[in-house]
């Protein structure tokens, strides 16, 4: 999975051959680098044009949606900021989800730019209960924005958006959904839920490189944004001026970033190609050989329940004493596996094994779970490597 060009990326051919961590997924396929390998067209070029249309038809298909989607030129974080600078308006009341690290930090941004802004906590082993939802909203009818992250990427968990979007029926709430590690490997509703705003990239179930925000934008949400004053507008993060940028005889507001968008739109060939539900189905089956190989190699998964556990994503506690940084720092040593971790409040104590996108197949758990028991045997802990491939491999091909 390791492409050709590792040995003059770090120039003593000790890449990575195998990076199944959590976005950048690491594996692109020859498909998205012979994208990327393309001339760097100029943008106002008729043929990039004419690329840059074809690529948001393409991402509204894959969003199965109504809706043109707007592609900002920056990676999700840019996306998040963007969709908070847009929709809080000022003195807007947000209600912020948070089971983890990433629902953690849209919370400050969101007190960047809200009113007041309300949140709901729960463990970050844990998924926010629909009813504590229903209970704020009935608490507070002046909630203008509900926000929530689907894949909490760090903790491996899944926020339950089916039963959360629905206790926003009947008010006047926008549904503000951090789909990035979610979307393309695992089910997203945006026009079903109905999701306001949904930032998803392509780095992560697309299998495409870091450097693109992806927005899906409801009519709701453009009359909400198009009142704010304050939304960004002459700025990079301004939705509402790269809203209609793939239109003819409009022009970009700013330099897209041409080869990013050539990936994109190579990426999402590949999935519309393959299809959703296929592509859905392989995550699924890495997910389960993710999780029963680690539970065989000796490890407790984060998630308290293994039914909130995300088909893109297992994260694992590790044994008391042992630390995580160390025990990828040695896989991607010994194994030449690049494992991810690190992250916010569980730095240290958990680790990721990343099933997204090209990565995504039963035997690249297998291969992480045996790099990972190798390591904690360096480390000094038990590890059950052939029980791990046993019951992965069984896993992953049972439905
Ligand atoms: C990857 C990711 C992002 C983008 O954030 P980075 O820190 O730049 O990787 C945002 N939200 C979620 C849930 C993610 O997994």
């Amino acid at each position: 999975m390791a492409g050709q060009g590792d040995r003059e990326l770090t120039g003593d051919g000790a890449g990575p051959v195998f990076t199944l961590a959590t976005g950048p997924s690491g594996t692109t396929t020859p498909a998205t680098l012979a994208a990327l390998a393309q001339p760097v067209l100029h943008h106002t070029d008729p043929a990039f044009r004419a690329l840059y249309a074809r690529t948001v038809e393409l991402l509204r298909a894959a969003f199965g949606t109504g809706q043109d989607p707007v592609i900002l030129q920056g990676e999700a974080v840019l996306g998040l900021e963007a969709a908070a600078a847009s929709a809080i308006a000022p003195g807007e009341v947000v209600l912020n989800l948070v089971s983890g690290v990433f629902g953690r930090a849209f919370g400050r941004l969101a007190r960047r730019y809200a009113g007041e802004v309300i949140e709901i906590e729960a463990g970050y082993d844990s998924a926010v209960p629909a009813a504590a939802v229903r209970d704020a909203l009935a608490a507070r009818p002046d909630i203008g924005i509900v926000s929530v992250v689907h894949c909490e990427t760090p903790s491996g968990t899944m926020n339950d958006l089916d039963a959360i979007a629905a206790e926003l029926a009947g008010y006047d709430a926008l549904l503000l959904v951090d789909a990035v590690s979610s979307f393309g490997g695992a089910r997203c509703d945006f026009d079903g839920w109905p999701a306001d705003v949904a930032v998803v990239a392509p780095q992560k179930c697309l299998g495409g490189p870091p450097g693109l925000s992806l927005l899906h934008v409801s009519d709701d949400a453009w009359r909400h944004i198009e009142a704010n004053p304050h939304a960004p507008r002459g700025s990079v993060l301004s939705v509402l001026e790269w809203r209609d940028a793939h239109l003819p005889g409009r022009s970009f507001p700013f330099t897209p970033s041409v080869s990013e968008v050539y990936a994109l739109h190579s990426c999402l060939e590949q999935y519309l190609a393959e299809g959703p539900d296929t592509v859905r189905a392989r995550h699924r089956a890495a997910a389960r050989a993710a999780r029963a190989g680690a539970v065989a190699l000796g490890l407790k998964l984060w998630a308290a329940d293994e039914s909130i556990c995300s088909d893109t994503v297992t994260a694992l506690a590790m044994p008391d004493g042992v630390d995580e940084a160390k025990v990828r720092a040695v896989a991607r040593a010994e194994s030449r596996v690049m494992l991810a971790g690190g992250q916010g409040e569980l730095a240290g104590r958990v680790l990721q094994i990343g099933h997204m996108g090209p990565a995504a197949y039963p035997l690249s758990p297998v291969i992480a779970l045996v790099a990972l028991g190798s390591a904690l045997r360096k480390v000094g802990a038990a590890a059950d490597i052939g029980g791990a491939v046993e019951a992965a491999l069984a896993a992953g091909s049972a439905e």
